[in-house]
């Protein structure tokens, strides 16, 4: 199953992708299995018993579908309670920092309001001079969960989805730290869509690519993180409650722009940012400077 959110004209809501550019929305499914589906995606994705008539009926002749062409694509959650990041989670990117390799989670914090969807631009604000990009698959939870063990914390993973950690790096540099630098509006492009775990299978197995202007910049595998998704779930669990529609940003590969030698390569407006990965699909976001007030 793959879940894809939308605005138009009159109003914002999900659907479900048919093929790959198309889909059908909630209340067509509504119309069919004749009960409601929640509103908020958050809500729908604890509700395994639901999800699988909803599939079902998707899956079935007759339904309507509707072009992605005819809408405006969100970020698959809009309003997650929380994104949490991780760093330093690629071999690659560790040695190209010549960082020690971590001994557990490296985590910080984005809020929601940085969420932008697929294909919207991302802001480069007035004060931020290094713009930087960094591809990363990221989980999206499906039920809440505390304490999970590493061999049932993969059951809480509703899907995947690509991220990017758009990234400003004079003021993380600056700070010392990650929450500033990395908090703007817009710094979080996600989507298309987020693709259920069952249709992804092994998460550790997916090539994942970023092009800024179609040249090739990161160029990796999932299957390089250094923590996997069953520990970085049960990792995290063991420190806060992970909720619904949850998403974990699971670290980029080397190849950021600022890694670049003899010269960084950082984005500049204009620059068309493209993060692709197997399975799952792509974004892609043009770099705009941030209007005058
Ligand atoms: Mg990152």
């Amino acid at each position: 199953m793959r879940i894809v959110s939308y605005s138009v004209d009159d109003g914002e809501d999900y659907g479900f992708m048919a093929s790959n550019n198309e889909f059908v929305p909630r209340y067509f499914v509504e119309e069919v299995l004749g009960h409601g589906i929640p509103k908020d995606v958050k809500e729908l994705l604890p509700d395994r018993e639901l999800l699988e008539l909803i599939e079902a009926a998707v899956n079935g002749v007759g339904l309507e579908k509707v072009s992605l062409d005819s809408v405006h694509l969100r970020p698959p959650i809009p309003d997650p309670r929380k994104i949490i990041c991780l760093g330093l989670n690629y071999m690659d990117h560790v040695e190209e920092l010549g960082a020690e390799t971590p001994d557990d989670l490296v985590i910080f914090l984005k809020p929601p309001t940085a969420l932008t969807g697929p294909f919207d631009p991302i802001v480069k604000p007035r004060m931020v001079e290094q713009l930087d990009y960094e591809g990363e698959m990221a989980i999206v939870i499906a039920d809440r969960c505390k304490d999970a063990e590493p061999s049932e914390a993969i059951y809480h993973v509703f899907g995947y989805m690509v991220f990017n950690d758009v990234s400003a790096r004079d003021i993380q540099f600056k700070d010392g730290q990650w929450t500033r630098g990395k908090s703007f509006d817009t710094f979080a492009p996600t989507g298309p869509w987020i693709t259920s775990r069952e249709e992804v299978g092994d998460p550790h197995s997916l090539r994942i690519i970023t092009r800024v202007n179609r040249e090739i910049r990161q160029n990796s595998n999932t299957g390089r993180m250094i923590f996997k998704v069953s520990s970085i779930v049960s990792g995290l669990s063991q420190v806060m409650t992970l909720e619904p529609g949850d998403i974990i940003a699971t670290g980029t590969p080397s190849g950021v722009g600022y890694s670049w030698r003899p010269e960084p390569r950082l984005l500049k407006p204009g620059d068309v940012v493209e993060v692709w990965i197997e399975g799952l699909g792509a974004i892609r976001n043009q770099v705009v400077e941030e209007p005058r007030p």
